[in-house]
């Protein structure tokens, strides 16, 4: 099948911990690579940011990324990008229409590709799926603030919801928010993202660490709706353990972040200074490494989306403590693989952490159910097997019947 990812803002060939660049990057490059292995031909359209970026080029894993000049050629901001959208859109159905190669589905990523990618679907008649990965309205709700682009975000989200053929849910609160929102359910169908289980798996470097300190580890970018606070907050709870705590800049500009700053201040006030370490950010490459040298992952988000972390944690065998928001709820099974807690309840938090931290057996059966549910549930493969199905039963309905004999 001919598989057209269309990812404005994310190529898939971006380093992630660059500003707009995390799961989204990760999650296209990875889906490209998994739909390239099961033997489709798949271009990821992404917008031409550099001009030092060719028309096209080759991903090490076998997919195309096409770089589409729309807009000018450097970084803008994925809130500032509905502008081009339309001029990329037309790129697009200008590139299917001229025949060299015509797709046989759409699948956009994130609400202002999927804007593009219906205009280049209405002139070609490719069907189009569209992944949102955040909801404006979700967001907002959680932050507070209206910072997730332009004000008609929500609007635009609304009806994507009924101008594509089909939405791919990654969780099971997005069907319920996007019911409300008045998106038909028959046109969804829910597809976890997968976690790379060549990179997160047990057996590995283990980064350093002191064997009779219990480990806590949290991993994640240095923002407040993270939840590191509240892991801070819930330290006193577990006197002997240190806490580790790995993303936000490099360590060397720590000193210069102003989260990290107040995630420091915290620990002071809390006397648990001595066993805070904030590692700063850590290559993609060795992330695995610090979570097998943990004893628990604790993933305490006010929200999330998606949350790749308590699955990379669970693919490398360590149990997780998450709070029960967005997909974390879906991929932590409380008390078989790990516990979920309230959000922003950090004696909650401190409660989970002494139990499971005294209790070896507990860790134990966590960490192997989790690794189960991760291999069962949570590989690529089988990603790209469910929208490979999804993807076929939309280019059986578009083409026309064949005539009976
Ligand atoms: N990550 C990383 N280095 C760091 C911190 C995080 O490579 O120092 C990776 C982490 O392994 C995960 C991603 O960044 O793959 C974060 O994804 P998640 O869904 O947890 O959060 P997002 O950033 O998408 O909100």
């Amino acid at each position: 099948m001919r598989i057209a990812m269309i990812s404005q803002h994310a190529s898939p060939l971006a380093a992630p911990g660059a500003e707009d660049a995390g799961g989204q990057n990760t999650h296209v490059a990875e889906l490209a690579s998994a739909l390239t292995v099961a033997g489709h031909d798949v271009r990821v359209y992404t917008r031409r940011d550099s001009p030092a970026l060719p028309e096209a080029v080759d991903a090490p894993d076998g997919y195309q990324v096409c770089h589409v000049p729309a807009g000018p050629a450097r970084r803008v901001p994925k809130a500032d990008l509905l502008p081009h959208t339309g001029e990329f859109g037309g790129r697009l159905a200008d590139t299917w229409r001229r025949g060299g190669w015509t797709p046989d589905v759409a699948h956009a990523h994130f609400w202002t590709s999927g804007l593009a990618t219906v205009h280049a679907s209405r002139r070609t008649g490719v069907p189009t799926v569209l992944t949102y990965h955040s909801l404006g309205t979700v967001k907002r709700r959680h932050q507070g603030v209206p910072d997730t682009g332009p004000p008609g975000r929500a609007g635009y989200e609304r009806a994507l919801g009924r101008a594509v053929d089909r939405v791919v849910v990654q969780r099971s609160d997005e069907v319920a928010e996007l019911v409300r929102m008045g998106v038909p359910r028959s046109r969804m169908a829910l597809v976890p993202s997968g976690v790379n289980e060549a990179v997160f798996r047990p057996d590995g470097p283990v980064a350093p660490r002191d064997p009779a300190r219990p480990r806590i580890l949290t991993v994640g970018r240095m923002v407040e709706r993270k939840g590191f606070l509240d892991v801070v907050r819930a330290l006193p709870a577990v006197p002997d353990a240190e806490c580790v705590v790995v993303g936000g800049p490099p360590a060397h500009l720590l000193p210069a972040d102003t989260f990290a700053r107040r995630l420091s201040a915290l620990a002071d006030s809390c006397g648990v200074a001595d066993r805070v370490r904030l590692l700063g950010g850590v290559p993609r490459e060795e992330v695995a490494a610090w979570y097998r040298s943990a004893d628990v992952l604790v993933a305490a988000p006010w929200y999330e989306p998606f949350g790749l972390t308590p699955l990379e944690g669970m693919a490398c065998g360590v149990p997780v403590i998450g709070t029960n928001v967005g997909g974390i709820a879906d991929s932590v099974v409380d008390g078989l693989t790990g516990d979920l807690v309230p959000p922003r309840d950090p004696r909650a938090l401190g409660t989970a952490l002494r139990r499971l931290l005294g209790d070896n057996v507990r860790r134990f059966a966590y960490a192997t159910a989790a690794l189960d549910r991760v291999r069962s549930r949570y590989s690529w493969r089988r990603c790209a097997e469910q929208l490979v199905a999804v993807y076929g039963a939309l280019t059986t309905a578009a083409r026309p019947a064949p005539a009976v004999a």
